[in-house]
């Protein structure tokens, strides 16, 4: 469906957007609006022009949002002539619990239902709802879309999502996985489809999706469907990111805790901010910064890799049992979709479940297939494109 869709993702003091064809992809204007309820900055960016940057007063996201529009229909910087050229707005979400297993058109009970999972996504959701209000007030009567993280992996079994807790807590209190980056892991198992020649017959093939990024998660899919995933309830699990742990043992929080006097807000800081390959290797959350490091011979970053790499390949192992085999496995992502090394040492040592990887095809920038011609596991390389994805979402459901 071709049509002009604003993408918002509207964060607790930022607010990125992207005017972009929802068929094409092609993007019209995208940028940044920063530092709002501080004072307010304003980049705004259209391809084949030089960026423009302005400070301008947002005290609210009703104040960015209002910036955006104005750059949009601006004479000189825009890229329309009026709002009425948007034929809708799609919201990325970041929780959307158990109420949302697709994206769906914002009305109140929506919005109320995004409200209800504030505890689940205490940080994102509120000022998810903020982006979403400021564009109700400034397009009345514009279709809004909210697109959430979460959704594309409701289609998890129960022995996927439960957890061996008691039970009451998950009838009374929603705990339960619920996986995150789903908008990117759908648009990831989408184009692997394509990959794969599989592309509106899913049935019967089996993808482990890595998103490999600053956040990073794995999910298994099944004919198109999520089956398992590596983050949990909120995004601290699943194996080690750039700044966080990843499952730990729930002891460690408890003796920490107790050896250093802090409440769970400091612990769960440590665990979110300090950990992962920050926190083994003391260098830095990029994984540019840590292979410098790496070569240079600190002990600690190449320990931090190693882990990492480690990790996603337990996962990789992990899925392919709980799948019974796998026919391609997807990198995307910061690190998946730029790091060859990277790739290489979580791919290799798997030659005995199929996965062959040809090195050549690895390094080559840009190229989607790296395996090699004979392996019975297809790997791609596939840059992931959530704003597409969000606006593929937003028109099919305004059409
Ligand atoms: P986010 O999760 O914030 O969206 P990205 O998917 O953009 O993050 O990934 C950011 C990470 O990608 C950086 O922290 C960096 O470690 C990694 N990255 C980006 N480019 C490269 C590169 N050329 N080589 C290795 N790692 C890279």
């Amino acid at each position: 469906m071709k049509m002009k869709i604003l993408v918002i993702n509207a964060g607790s003091s930022s607010l990125k957007y992207q005017l972009m064809d929802s068929e094409s992809g092609q993007v019209y204007a995208k940028g940044l609006c920063e530092r709002i309820g501080i004072d307010g900055r304003l980049t705004h960016k259209v391809p084949g022009r030089d960026d423009v940057k302005q400070d301008i007063p947002m005290p609210t996201h009703n104040e960015a949002i209002k910036a955006v529009m104005d750059a949009l229909v601006d004479p000189e910087k825009g890229v329309i002539r009026s709002t009425d050229e948007i034929d809708a707005v799609g919201h990325r979400v970041v929780h959307g619990g158990a109420e949302f297993a697709a994206s769906c058109v914002i009305d109140d009970n929506v919005i109320a239902a995004i409200e209800r999972c504030i505890p689940f996504g205490p940080l994102h959701n509120p000022a998810n709802l903020m982006g979403i209000r400021a564009c109700m007030e400034a397009m009345p009567g514009k279709k809004q879309v909210a697109v959430f993280d979460t959704a594309f992996h409701q289609t998890m079994p129960p022995k996927a999502y439960i957890y061996a807790l008691p039970y009451e807590y998950y009838e009374k209190d929603g705990v339960r996985r619920y996986g995150f980056h789903g908008t990117s892991h759908k648009y990831i198992a989408g184009q692997a489809l394509r990959a794969l020649g599989r592309e509106g017959h899913p049935e019967g093939t089996k993808i482990i999706s890595c998103h490999l990024g600053n956040g990073s998660s794995l999910a298994a899919i099944v004919d198109g469907k999520v089956v398992d995933t590596s983050m949990g309830l909120g995004p601290l699990a699943g194996f080690p990111m750039g700044t966080r742990s990843g499952d730990i043992d729930p002891t460690i929080m408890e003796y920490l805790m107790g050896r250093y006097g802090w409440d769970i807000k400091e612990m769960l800081g440590v665990l979110n901010k300090k950990s992962g390959v920050l926190g083994i290797s003391g260098v830095s959350s990029d994984f540019r910064d840590l292979s410098a490091a790496a070569r240079e011979g600190n002990e600690r970053a190449a320990l931090a890799l190693d882990k990492f790499a480690y990790e996603v390949k337990k996962y990789i192992g992990a899925y392919a049992a709980a799948m019974g085999g796998v026919d391609a496995i997807v990198f995307t992502a910061g690190v998946g979709e730029n790091d060859a090394d990277m790739r290489m040492r979580i791919a290799s040592g798997l030659e005995y479940m199929g996965v062959k990887i040809c090195p050549k095809c690895n390094a080559t920038r840009g190229k989607e297939e790296i395996s090699a011609a004979d392996s019975k596991v297809k790997v791609f390389v596939i840059p992931t494109n959530e704003e597409l994805m969000i606006a593929m979402d937003t028109a099919e459901l305004v059409k």
